[in-house]
Protein backbone atom coordinates (compact mmCIF):
# COMPACT_ATOMS: atom_id res chain seq x y z
CA UNK A 1 0.00 0.00 0.00
CA UNK A 2 2.40 2.57 1.01
CA UNK A 3 5.02 1.83 -2.00
CA UNK A 4 1.87 1.91 -4.48
CA UNK A 5 0.80 5.26 -2.58
CA UNK A 6 4.19 6.45 -3.15
CA UNK A 7 4.80 5.41 -6.48
CA UNK A 8 1.56 7.30 -7.47
CA UNK A 9 2.85 10.49 -5.62
CA UNK A 10 6.12 10.12 -7.98
CA UNK A 11 4.16 9.72 -11.05
CA UNK A 12 1.87 12.72 -10.06
CA UNK A 13 4.25 15.16 -9.61
CA UNK A 14 6.50 13.92 -12.55
CA UNK A 15 3.35 14.38 -14.65
CA UNK A 16 2.86 18.15 -13.29
CA UNK A 17 -0.71 17.62 -12.22
CA UNK A 18 -2.78 18.16 -9.38
CA UNK A 19 -4.90 15.10 -10.41
CA UNK A 20 -5.66 12.08 -8.72
CA UNK A 21 -7.16 8.84 -10.23
CA UNK A 22 -10.16 7.57 -8.64
CA UNK A 23 -9.78 4.02 -8.86
CA UNK A 24 -6.09 3.54 -7.59
CA UNK A 25 -6.91 1.57 -3.86
CA UNK A 26 -7.59 3.75 -1.06
CA UNK A 27 -6.98 7.03 -3.33
CA UNK A 28 -9.83 9.01 -3.51
CA UNK A 29 -11.20 11.09 -6.57
CA UNK A 30 -10.53 14.90 -6.68
CA UNK A 31 -13.00 17.12 -8.72
CA UNK A 32 -10.20 17.99 -11.00
CA UNK A 33 -9.56 14.22 -12.35
CA UNK A 34 -8.39 13.75 -15.28
CA UNK A 35 -10.23 11.75 -17.66
CA UNK A 36 -8.28 9.64 -19.70
CA UNK A 37 -10.52 9.46 -22.87
CA UNK A 38 -13.17 11.99 -22.99
CA UNK A 39 -15.84 10.63 -24.96
CA UNK A 40 -16.83 14.33 -26.19
CA UNK A 41 -13.93 15.57 -27.82
CA UNK A 42 -11.17 14.03 -30.04
CA UNK A 43 -7.91 15.43 -30.27
CA UNK A 44 -7.75 18.27 -32.81
CA UNK A 45 -4.88 16.75 -34.65
CA UNK A 46 -6.58 13.39 -34.73
CA UNK A 47 -6.80 12.29 -38.40
CA UNK A 48 -9.92 10.03 -38.05
CA UNK A 49 -9.55 7.98 -41.96
CA UNK A 50 -12.77 8.25 -44.08
CA UNK A 51 -14.27 5.56 -46.24
CA UNK A 52 -12.97 5.87 -50.01
CA UNK A 53 -15.54 5.85 -52.73
CA UNK A 54 -14.07 2.90 -53.97
CA UNK A 55 -10.96 0.54 -53.10
CA UNK A 56 -9.24 -1.97 -56.02
CA UNK A 57 -8.49 -5.50 -54.57
CA UNK A 58 -5.38 -6.48 -55.68
CA UNK A 59 -3.97 -10.29 -56.38
CA UNK A 60 -0.49 -10.64 -54.89
CA UNK A 61 1.28 -13.52 -56.96
CA UNK A 62 4.19 -15.34 -55.46
CA UNK A 63 4.67 -15.35 -51.96
CA UNK A 64 8.65 -14.92 -51.34
CA UNK A 65 10.85 -12.49 -49.40
CA UNK A 66 8.93 -9.18 -50.92
CA UNK A 67 5.92 -10.34 -51.37
CA UNK A 68 5.32 -11.50 -47.16
CA UNK A 69 8.06 -9.23 -45.58
CA UNK A 70 6.93 -5.83 -47.51
CA UNK A 71 4.03 -5.98 -49.53
CA UNK A 72 1.43 -7.97 -47.54
CA UNK A 73 2.51 -5.21 -44.37
CA UNK A 74 2.15 -2.80 -46.75
CA UNK A 75 -1.54 -3.00 -47.61
CA UNK A 76 -1.96 -2.01 -44.34
CA UNK A 77 -1.06 1.71 -44.86
CA UNK A 78 -2.61 1.74 -48.42
CA UNK A 79 -5.82 3.86 -48.69
CA UNK A 80 -7.16 2.36 -52.30
CA UNK A 81 -5.32 -0.98 -52.47
CA UNK A 82 -6.58 -4.26 -50.37
CA UNK A 83 -5.33 -7.87 -50.72
CA UNK A 84 -8.18 -9.93 -51.76
CA UNK A 85 -6.40 -13.06 -53.66
CA UNK A 86 -2.82 -14.89 -53.36
CA UNK A 87 -1.38 -17.00 -55.97
CA UNK A 88 0.82 -19.54 -54.95
CA UNK A 89 2.60 -22.80 -55.56
CA UNK A 90 2.76 -23.56 -51.48
CA UNK A 91 -1.31 -24.33 -50.77
CA UNK A 92 -0.80 -24.20 -46.88
CA UNK A 93 1.28 -21.50 -46.59
CA UNK A 94 -0.91 -19.52 -48.51
CA UNK A 95 -3.71 -20.54 -46.43
CA UNK A 96 -1.86 -19.33 -43.37
CA UNK A 97 -1.57 -15.67 -45.57
CA UNK A 98 -4.89 -16.02 -46.50
CA UNK A 99 -5.93 -16.19 -43.09
CA UNK A 100 -3.58 -13.36 -41.35
CA UNK A 101 -5.02 -10.93 -43.94
CA UNK A 102 -8.83 -12.15 -44.15
CA UNK A 103 -8.50 -13.51 -47.63
CA UNK A 104 -11.27 -16.27 -48.33
CA UNK A 105 -9.61 -19.43 -49.17
CA UNK A 106 -11.78 -20.05 -52.13
CA UNK A 107 -9.54 -16.83 -53.68
CA UNK A 108 -6.20 -19.14 -53.49
CA UNK A 109 -4.70 -19.88 -57.00
CA UNK A 110 -2.29 -21.74 -57.90
CA UNK A 111 -0.42 -21.10 -61.31
CA UNK A 112 -2.01 -23.70 -63.10
CA UNK A 113 -5.17 -22.60 -62.10
CA UNK A 114 -4.08 -18.87 -62.18
CA UNK A 115 -6.61 -18.01 -65.61
CA UNK A 116 -9.94 -18.32 -63.41
CA UNK A 117 -8.82 -15.18 -62.05
CA UNK A 118 -11.39 -13.96 -64.52
CA UNK A 119 -14.04 -15.32 -62.92
CA UNK A 120 -13.24 -13.40 -59.28
CA UNK A 121 -14.88 -10.16 -59.94
CA UNK A 122 -12.65 -8.90 -56.78
CA UNK A 123 -9.58 -8.83 -58.35
CA UNK A 124 -8.59 -5.81 -60.25
CA UNK A 125 -4.96 -5.81 -60.01
CA UNK A 126 -2.58 -8.12 -60.30
CA UNK A 127 0.72 -8.01 -58.71
CA UNK A 128 3.52 -10.06 -60.50
CA UNK A 129 6.12 -10.73 -57.51
CA UNK A 130 7.52 -14.32 -58.92
CA UNK A 131 11.45 -14.83 -60.56
CA UNK A 132 12.17 -12.62 -63.16
CA UNK A 133 12.09 -15.45 -66.24
CA UNK A 134 8.31 -15.57 -65.21
CA UNK A 135 7.22 -11.92 -65.17
CA UNK A 136 6.27 -12.22 -68.91
CA UNK A 137 4.06 -15.30 -68.95
CA UNK A 138 2.19 -14.32 -65.62
CA UNK A 139 1.75 -10.46 -66.32
CA UNK A 140 0.17 -11.73 -70.18
CA UNK A 141 -2.36 -14.40 -68.27
CA UNK A 142 -3.16 -12.11 -65.68
CA UNK A 143 -3.67 -9.20 -68.79
CA UNK A 144 -5.84 -11.80 -70.72
CA UNK A 145 -7.84 -12.21 -67.83
CA UNK A 146 -8.90 -9.14 -67.86
CA UNK A 147 -6.97 -7.68 -64.62
CA UNK A 148 -4.35 -4.21 -64.55
CA UNK A 149 -1.13 -5.87 -63.56
CA UNK A 150 1.59 -4.40 -61.99
CA UNK A 151 5.19 -6.11 -62.19
CA UNK A 152 7.47 -5.62 -60.60
CA UNK A 153 11.19 -4.99 -62.10
CA UNK A 154 13.29 -5.67 -63.92
CA UNK A 155 10.44 -6.26 -66.42
CA UNK A 156 11.73 -9.57 -67.95
CA UNK A 157 14.69 -11.20 -69.01
CA UNK A 158 14.52 -9.68 -72.65
CA UNK A 159 13.15 -6.52 -74.42
CA UNK A 160 11.26 -9.34 -76.60
CA UNK A 161 9.49 -10.30 -73.76
CA UNK A 162 8.84 -7.00 -72.70
CA UNK A 163 7.24 -5.69 -75.46
CA UNK A 164 5.04 -8.99 -75.65
CA UNK A 165 3.87 -8.22 -72.77
CA UNK A 166 2.99 -3.79 -73.62
CA UNK A 167 1.29 -5.42 -76.93
CA UNK A 168 -1.03 -7.92 -74.80
CA UNK A 169 -1.87 -4.86 -72.32
CA UNK A 170 -2.29 -2.60 -75.37
CA UNK A 171 -4.31 -5.18 -77.13
CA UNK A 172 -6.73 -6.03 -74.02
CA UNK A 173 -6.88 -1.95 -72.81
CA UNK A 174 -5.87 -2.87 -69.58
CA UNK A 175 -2.81 -1.00 -67.33
CA UNK A 176 0.61 -2.10 -67.07
CA UNK A 177 2.78 -0.46 -64.51
CA UNK A 178 6.49 -1.65 -63.91
CA UNK A 179 7.16 -1.82 -60.15
CA UNK A 180 9.69 0.74 -59.67
CA UNK A 181 8.83 2.19 -56.15
CA UNK A 182 11.12 5.02 -55.88
CA UNK A 183 9.16 7.30 -58.24
CA UNK A 184 6.79 7.22 -54.98
CA UNK A 185 9.30 7.90 -52.40
CA UNK A 186 9.65 11.31 -51.17
CA UNK A 187 13.43 11.67 -51.48
CA UNK A 188 13.96 10.64 -54.96
CA UNK A 189 10.93 13.05 -55.73
CA UNK A 190 12.85 15.87 -54.22
CA UNK A 191 15.94 15.08 -56.54
CA UNK A 192 13.79 14.71 -59.73
CA UNK A 193 12.18 18.14 -59.04
CA UNK A 194 15.62 19.47 -58.40
CA UNK A 195 17.09 18.00 -61.56
CA UNK A 196 14.20 18.76 -63.23
CA UNK A 197 14.57 22.50 -62.72
CA UNK A 198 18.41 22.24 -62.74
CA UNK A 199 18.40 23.83 -59.05
CA UNK A 200 22.07 23.27 -59.07
CA UNK A 201 23.20 24.34 -62.40
CA UNK A 202 23.21 22.25 -65.51
CA UNK A 203 24.21 18.28 -64.75
CA UNK A 204 27.55 17.21 -65.48
CA UNK A 205 27.52 13.48 -64.24
CA UNK A 206 26.34 10.88 -62.26
CA UNK A 207 27.34 8.01 -60.20
CA UNK A 208 25.45 5.20 -58.56
CA UNK A 209 25.66 2.13 -56.85
CA UNK A 210 23.49 -0.78 -55.87
CA UNK A 211 25.22 -3.68 -53.90
CA UNK A 212 24.41 -6.39 -51.71
CA UNK A 213 25.75 -9.82 -50.41
CA UNK A 214 23.24 -12.89 -51.44
CA UNK A 215 23.44 -15.79 -49.99
CA UNK A 216 22.84 -19.09 -51.42
CA UNK A 217 20.30 -20.26 -52.54
CA UNK A 218 18.75 -17.95 -54.23
CA UNK A 219 16.35 -16.63 -57.05
CA UNK A 220 19.48 -13.92 -57.98
CA UNK A 221 22.01 -16.36 -58.50
CA UNK A 222 20.10 -18.59 -60.98
CA UNK A 223 20.24 -17.82 -64.96
CA UNK A 224 17.39 -20.28 -65.83
CA UNK A 225 15.20 -17.80 -63.27
CA UNK A 226 16.42 -14.52 -64.76
CA UNK A 227 18.60 -13.76 -62.10
CA UNK A 228 22.43 -11.92 -61.95
CA UNK A 229 23.36 -8.13 -60.38
CA UNK A 230 22.16 -5.85 -63.86
CA UNK A 231 18.85 -6.91 -63.21
CA UNK A 232 18.11 -7.52 -59.97
CA UNK A 233 20.10 -4.48 -58.49
CA UNK A 234 21.71 -2.38 -61.59
CA UNK A 235 18.48 -1.32 -62.90
CA UNK A 236 17.99 0.89 -59.50
CA UNK A 237 21.04 2.90 -61.18
CA UNK A 238 20.11 2.79 -64.45
CA UNK A 239 16.43 4.08 -63.87
CA UNK A 240 17.73 6.82 -61.54
CA UNK A 241 19.99 7.79 -64.23
CA UNK A 242 16.95 8.63 -66.24
CA UNK A 243 14.79 10.14 -63.50
CA UNK A 244 17.89 12.23 -62.71
CA UNK A 245 19.54 13.21 -65.89
CA UNK A 246 16.06 12.92 -68.11
CA UNK A 247 17.47 11.49 -70.90
CA UNK A 248 18.13 8.02 -72.55
CA UNK A 249 21.90 7.01 -73.15
CA UNK A 250 23.22 6.63 -76.42
CA UNK A 251 26.65 4.79 -75.51
CA UNK A 252 27.29 2.27 -72.75
CA UNK A 253 30.58 -0.01 -72.00
CA UNK A 254 30.58 -2.17 -69.28
CA UNK A 255 33.00 -5.24 -67.68
CA UNK A 256 31.37 -7.47 -65.76
CA UNK A 257 33.20 -10.16 -63.16
CA UNK A 258 31.79 -14.07 -62.36
CA UNK A 259 34.40 -15.16 -59.86
CA UNK A 260 34.03 -19.37 -60.77
CA UNK A 261 36.08 -20.33 -57.84
CA UNK A 262 32.92 -19.03 -55.52
CA UNK A 263 29.76 -21.42 -55.58
CA UNK A 264 27.18 -18.43 -56.17
CA UNK A 265 28.88 -17.16 -59.31
CA UNK A 266 28.53 -20.31 -61.20
CA UNK A 267 25.64 -19.31 -63.31
CA UNK A 268 25.57 -14.98 -63.18
CA UNK A 269 28.18 -12.71 -62.54
CA UNK A 270 29.43 -11.85 -59.48
CA UNK A 271 29.49 -7.54 -60.21
CA UNK A 272 28.98 -5.12 -63.28
CA UNK A 273 30.89 -1.76 -63.63
CA UNK A 274 29.27 0.19 -66.56
CA UNK A 275 29.08 3.81 -68.00
CA UNK A 276 26.42 5.44 -69.91
CA UNK A 277 26.32 8.62 -72.14
CA UNK A 278 23.64 10.68 -72.44
CA UNK A 279 23.46 13.14 -75.53
CA UNK A 280 23.59 16.32 -73.87
CA UNK A 281 27.16 14.69 -72.70
CA UNK A 282 26.50 13.86 -69.52
CA UNK A 283 28.15 10.62 -68.07
CA UNK A 284 27.13 7.97 -65.63
CA UNK A 285 29.01 5.88 -64.05
CA UNK A 286 27.33 2.55 -61.65
CA UNK A 287 28.03 -0.45 -60.38
CA UNK A 288 26.06 -3.34 -58.98
CA UNK A 289 27.26 -6.38 -56.77
CA UNK A 290 25.93 -9.79 -55.20
CA UNK A 291 29.52 -9.81 -53.56
CA UNK A 292 30.06 -7.00 -51.09
CA UNK A 293 28.74 -5.42 -47.90
CA UNK A 294 25.04 -3.22 -48.70
CA UNK A 295 25.91 0.26 -50.74
CA UNK A 296 22.76 1.67 -52.22
CA UNK A 297 23.40 5.60 -53.31
CA UNK A 298 24.12 8.24 -56.08
CA UNK A 299 25.08 11.28 -56.28
CA UNK A 300 24.28 14.28 -58.91
CA UNK A 301 27.36 16.39 -59.79
CA UNK A 302 26.02 19.74 -61.04
CA UNK A 303 27.95 23.04 -62.05
CA UNK A 304 27.22 24.54 -58.74
CA UNK A 305 26.61 21.54 -56.10
CA UNK A 306 26.29 18.58 -55.60
CA UNK A 307 23.57 16.05 -54.68
CA UNK A 308 24.02 12.63 -52.57
CA UNK A 309 20.95 9.78 -51.80
CA UNK A 310 22.54 7.31 -49.77
CA UNK A 311 21.04 4.95 -48.91
CA UNK A 312 19.00 6.14 -51.85
CA UNK A 313 17.46 2.48 -53.07
CA UNK A 314 16.52 0.90 -49.88
CA UNK A 315 13.14 0.38 -48.35
CA UNK A 316 13.96 2.88 -45.25
CA UNK A 317 16.13 5.49 -43.54
CA UNK A 318 16.85 7.43 -46.99
CA UNK A 319 19.18 10.25 -46.24
CA UNK A 320 19.45 13.28 -48.87
CA UNK A 321 22.40 16.37 -48.42
CA UNK A 322 22.91 18.67 -50.51
CA UNK A 323 26.25 20.59 -51.12
CA UNK A 324 26.07 24.46 -52.74
CA UNK A 325 29.54 26.24 -53.53
CA UNK A 326 29.60 29.73 -53.84
CA UNK A 327 30.46 31.26 -57.36
CA UNK A 328 32.69 34.16 -56.31
CA UNK A 329 34.49 33.28 -53.10
CA UNK A 330 34.02 29.41 -53.48
CA UNK A 331 32.51 28.92 -49.85
CA UNK A 332 30.66 25.47 -49.66
CA UNK A 333 27.32 24.89 -47.81
CA UNK A 334 26.34 21.65 -46.93
CA UNK A 335 23.21 20.25 -45.31
CA UNK A 336 20.91 17.25 -44.68
CA UNK A 337 17.83 17.69 -46.55
CA UNK A 338 14.86 16.59 -44.07
CA UNK A 339 12.06 15.29 -46.04
CA UNK A 340 9.40 12.87 -44.02
CA UNK A 341 9.63 9.06 -45.47
CA UNK A 342 6.75 7.07 -46.40
CA UNK A 343 6.37 3.61 -47.29
CA UNK A 344 7.08 2.97 -50.84
CA UNK A 345 5.03 0.00 -51.35
CA UNK A 346 1.68 1.36 -49.90
CA UNK A 347 2.62 4.87 -51.51
CA UNK A 348 3.18 2.82 -55.10
CA UNK A 349 -0.27 0.17 -55.03
CA UNK A 350 -2.02 3.78 -53.96
CA UNK A 351 -0.49 5.27 -56.91
CA UNK A 352 -1.39 2.66 -59.19
CA UNK A 353 -4.75 1.69 -57.86
CA UNK A 354 -5.35 5.81 -58.33
CA UNK A 355 -4.19 5.82 -62.03
CA UNK A 356 -6.53 2.89 -62.79
CA UNK A 357 -9.96 4.45 -61.27
CA UNK A 358 -9.16 7.78 -62.69
CA UNK A 359 -7.69 7.14 -65.97
CA UNK A 360 -4.73 8.84 -65.34
CA UNK A 361 -1.02 8.36 -66.40
CA UNK A 362 0.70 5.80 -64.90
CA UNK A 363 3.84 7.09 -63.50
CA UNK A 364 6.44 3.60 -64.59
CA UNK A 365 4.62 2.49 -67.58
CA UNK A 366 5.21 -0.87 -69.92
CA UNK A 367 7.50 1.32 -71.93
CA UNK A 368 10.07 2.49 -69.23
CA UNK A 369 10.49 -1.24 -68.72
CA UNK A 370 11.15 -1.62 -72.42
CA UNK A 371 13.77 1.38 -71.84
CA UNK A 372 15.41 -0.12 -69.31
CA UNK A 373 15.31 -3.48 -70.73
CA UNK A 374 17.24 -2.07 -73.89
CA UNK A 375 20.09 -0.67 -71.58
CA UNK A 376 20.74 -4.04 -69.94
CA UNK A 377 21.03 -6.10 -72.99
CA UNK A 378 23.06 -3.02 -74.33
CA UNK A 379 24.99 -3.66 -70.88
CA UNK A 380 25.50 -6.94 -71.55
CA UNK A 381 26.80 -7.15 -74.89
CA UNK A 382 29.29 -4.49 -74.03
CA UNK A 383 30.27 -6.71 -71.13
CA UNK A 384 30.52 -9.50 -73.37
CA UNK A 385 32.47 -8.10 -76.40
CA UNK A 386 34.38 -5.54 -74.48
CA UNK A 387 33.27 -2.75 -76.99
CA UNK A 388 31.26 0.26 -76.56
CA UNK A 389 27.76 -0.18 -77.65
CA UNK A 390 25.57 2.11 -79.05
CA UNK A 391 21.40 2.89 -78.67
CA UNK A 392 19.39 4.05 -81.39
P1 LIG B 1 11.72 -14.91 -53.54
O1 LIG B 1 12.57 -15.99 -54.07
O2 LIG B 1 11.77 -14.63 -52.08
O3 LIG B 1 10.17 -15.19 -53.91
C1 LIG B 1 9.77 -15.58 -55.18
C2 LIG B 1 8.49 -16.38 -55.06
O4 LIG B 1 8.07 -16.76 -56.36
C3 LIG B 1 8.62 -17.69 -54.30
O5 LIG B 1 8.47 -17.55 -52.91
C4 LIG B 1 7.52 -18.53 -54.90
O6 LIG B 1 6.29 -18.22 -54.25
C5 LIG B 1 7.40 -18.00 -56.33
N1 LIG B 1 7.96 -18.93 -57.29
C6 LIG B 1 7.27 -19.53 -58.29
N2 LIG B 1 8.06 -20.34 -59.02
C7 LIG B 1 9.28 -20.28 -58.48
C8 LIG B 1 10.51 -20.90 -58.78
N3 LIG B 1 10.65 -21.74 -59.82
N4 LIG B 1 11.56 -20.64 -58.00
C9 LIG B 1 11.47 -19.77 -56.98
N5 LIG B 1 10.33 -19.14 -56.65
C10 LIG B 1 9.22 -19.39 -57.38
O7 LIG B 1 12.05 -13.60 -54.36
P2 LIG B 1 11.80 -12.07 -53.99
O8 LIG B 1 10.52 -11.93 -53.28
O9 LIG B 1 13.01 -11.51 -53.36
O10 LIG B 1 11.72 -11.42 -55.48
C11 LIG B 1 10.62 -11.61 -56.30
C12 LIG B 1 10.57 -10.52 -57.36
O11 LIG B 1 10.49 -9.25 -56.73
C13 LIG B 1 11.79 -10.45 -58.28
O12 LIG B 1 11.36 -10.09 -59.57
C14 LIG B 1 12.62 -9.31 -57.71
O13 LIG B 1 13.41 -8.64 -58.69
C15 LIG B 1 11.54 -8.39 -57.19
N6 LIG B 1 11.99 -7.58 -56.03
C16 LIG B 1 11.72 -6.25 -56.05
C17 LIG B 1 12.08 -5.46 -54.99
C18 LIG B 1 11.69 -4.03 -54.97
O14 LIG B 1 12.14 -3.31 -54.08
N7 LIG B 1 10.86 -3.57 -55.88
C19 LIG B 1 12.83 -6.00 -53.85
C20 LIG B 1 13.00 -7.44 -53.91
C21 LIG B 1 12.60 -8.18 -54.97
P3 LIG B 1 5.27 -19.40 -53.81
O15 LIG B 1 6.04 -20.28 -52.89
O16 LIG B 1 4.20 -18.65 -53.16
O17 LIG B 1 4.86 -20.08 -55.07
Amino acid sequence: MDYTRRRFITTTSLLGSSAVISNLEGVAATEDAVRLAPPDKQPAELEVPERPEKTLGWAIVGLGQLALEEVMPAFGEAKLAKPVALVSGHPEKAAKVADAYGIPHDSIYNYENFDSIADNPDIDVVYIILPNSMHAEFTIRALKAGKHVLCEKPMAVSVEEGEKMKAVADETGKKLAIAYRLHYEPLNLQVMAWCNEQKFGKIKSFSASNCQNVKAPNIRLSAKLGGGPLGDVGVYCINAARYVIGEEPVEVGAFSHQPLDDPRFKEVPESFIFHMKYPSGVIASCDCSFGTAESRRFRVHCEKGFIDLDPAFSYAGLKLTKLTQDDDDGTKLRSDVMIEQANHFAREMDGFSEAILSGGEIKTPAEMGIADMKIIEALQEAAKTGKVVRLS
